[in-house]
């Protein structure tokens, strides 16, 4: 069984070394509510062996989990853990050391802590002007946007706990993201629930 692109159920595909099998293609429907398809592929977990199930938007294999359910889990509680004192804080970064309780809302406006200049294939949707770059997120006129235009939150649901949601996701760069919500929250400050754009009146609109 064969579709028209050029992907067979049961063809084995490589990625970083690691082989998986696609046994399945099934309808999807998108977050932001449009139907896409995603693609069912089964691995060996390159830590323990076992066999796992790990499923990715279609022909992005590059989406894959590496590893089965037991330790996705421990690598996603590393990863919670580091967001999580990133967000609250108290995670040490190369940043210079200050005391005193003003000190968070100045981390809030603080300037970006870096511009990222790796290049990114784009290969979904073309992104909207970006107004700042990390490594794989971008603050763009339109919220946030992941740099290859695969992803995108728009700026009226900058603030419905990404952080929580996207750190299930083991492709994404969690500190990036951070900071990219840190700035895109700061850019988009009018959008904010229960602020409404002064100047028309108008809500964000629909990721797209
Ligand atoms: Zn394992």
């Amino acid at each position: 069984m064969s579709n028209s692109h050029g992907f067979t159920l049961g063809m084995i595909a490589e990625y970083r070394g690691q082989k998986y099998r696609l046994i399945d293609v099934r309808p999807y429907r998108r977050l932001d509510g449009r139907d896409s398809q995603i693609m069912v592929w089964r691995s060996r977990c390159m830590t323990c062996g076992a066999l796992f199930e790990t499923t990715t938007p279609f022909r992005e294999l590059t989406k894959a989990t590496r590893r089965c359910s037991a330790h996705v889990q421990r690598t996603r509680q590393n990863v919670r853990a580091v967001v999580e004192a990133y967000v609250a804080g108290t995670l040490k970064l190369a940043a210079p050391p200050e005391t005193s309780d003003t000190n968070r809302d100045a981390g809030r406006s603080a300037p970006p802590a870096y511009h990222a200049t790796n290049r990114v294939r784009v290969r979904g949707q073309r992104l909207s002007p970006i107004i700042w770059q990390g490594r794989q997120w971008a603050v763009t006129k339109h919220g946030i946007e992941c740099r290859d235009g695969t992803y995108a939150i728009a700026k009226s649901r900058l603030w419905e706990g990404w952080e929580r949601h996207m750190a299930e996701k083991e492709w994404v760069d969690q500190a990036d993201l951070a900071e990219a919500l840190r700035i895109a929250r700061q850019v988009h400050a009018k959008q904010a629930p229960g602020t409404m754009s002064q100047r028309t009146g108008k809500r964000g609109r629909a990721p797209t």
